[in-house]
């Protein structure tokens, strides 16, 4: 297909044949990962991205992009231990956070402190990452599924993943594009709109790209290991062992040894 045929995505769309693949736009109608420089991961939780796209973030740290978290809770409930209280546990996940970034080589990690386990993709957490996205320029955005999907995680999903995802999806667009959408933002913050090249969504049902993760994997799990108050009865060897079998299956058939599946969202036309 050429890149002509592609900006008719709504004929695409109309082709019955098409829509029954598993992807409903060809791979011309995104954009060449090599063209971007900056990247930015929007999670609910400290270790969310470890979890789920780490190797893809120690790649393009490797390859000199500029990769900036943004954790919209304070990781202050996730914790059976009776003795902790919530400020103790927010402030170790913040520091294993900042510590798994620097294995990364982030180039910032910001905290936008909402309570964990309340969030809700409320007008003011869209408005907070739609100033992170316009401070940070980032062409990709990597998100969690905005969806409930009974058909991923067994069925079980944290609800703070569920709102992250959607308010970053509000932010990216249309909020971080309009000056006059939060126009604080522009006139207070003088803050320009930006517009990100894509969205990469982590915990879908139907992934549609795959990024080979195959030379960051250790760096990676290297990373997972910093959040330490979280692994629990994990050995880092049981660790190890899992994130590789996850990435190994996404891999099957793809040429690559280890991947991280995502569904990808074009913005910028
Ligand atoms: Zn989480």
């Amino acid at each position: 297909m050429t890149k002509k045929e592609t900006t008719g995505f709504r004929s695409y769309y109309q082709d019955k044949d098409k829509q029954k693949g598993r992807r409903a736009l060809p791979d011309e109608y995104f954009g060449d990962e090599s063209e971007y420089k900056r990247g930015m991961i929007v999670t609910a939780h400290a270790d969310d991205a470890e979890f789920s796209c780490s190797g893809t973030v120690a790649k393009w740290c490797a390859e000199g992009w500029e990769v900036v978290y943004v954790l919209c809770t304070d990781g202050s409930k996730g914790s059976e231990d009776r003795s902790i209280t919530s400020e103790q546990l927010a402030a170790i996940r913040r520091q294993e956070q900042i510590d798994a970034g620097k294995v990364l080589g982030l180039k910032d990690v910001v905290f936008l402190g909402y309570p964990d386990g309340y969030l809700e993709p409320t007008l003011d957490l869209r408005r907070d990452i739609a100033r992170q996205i316009r401070i940070h320029k980032p062409d990709v955005l990597i998100c969690l599924n905005p969806v409930r999907d009974l058909n991923v995680f067994h069925g079980v999903n944290h609800p703070d993943h569920i709102a992250s995802g959607e308010a970053t999806m509000a932010a990216a667009f249309p909020a971080a594009r309009d000056h006059l959408t939060f126009p604080e933002l522009y006139f207070d913050e003088k803050l320009e709109p930006h517009k990100a090249a894509e969205a990469w969504i982590v915990g879908t049902n139907e992934p549609d790209f795959y990024s080979d993760v195959t030379d960051h994997i250790d760096t990676a799990i290297k990373a997972l290991l910093e959040h330490k108050s979280q692994l629990g009865d994990f050995k880092p060897e049981d660790l190890d062992a899992r994130m590789k079998e996850w990435r190994r299956d996404s891999a099957i058939g793809r040429g690559m040894k280890y991947a991280e599946a995502f569904k990808r969202i074009r913005f910028r036309m």
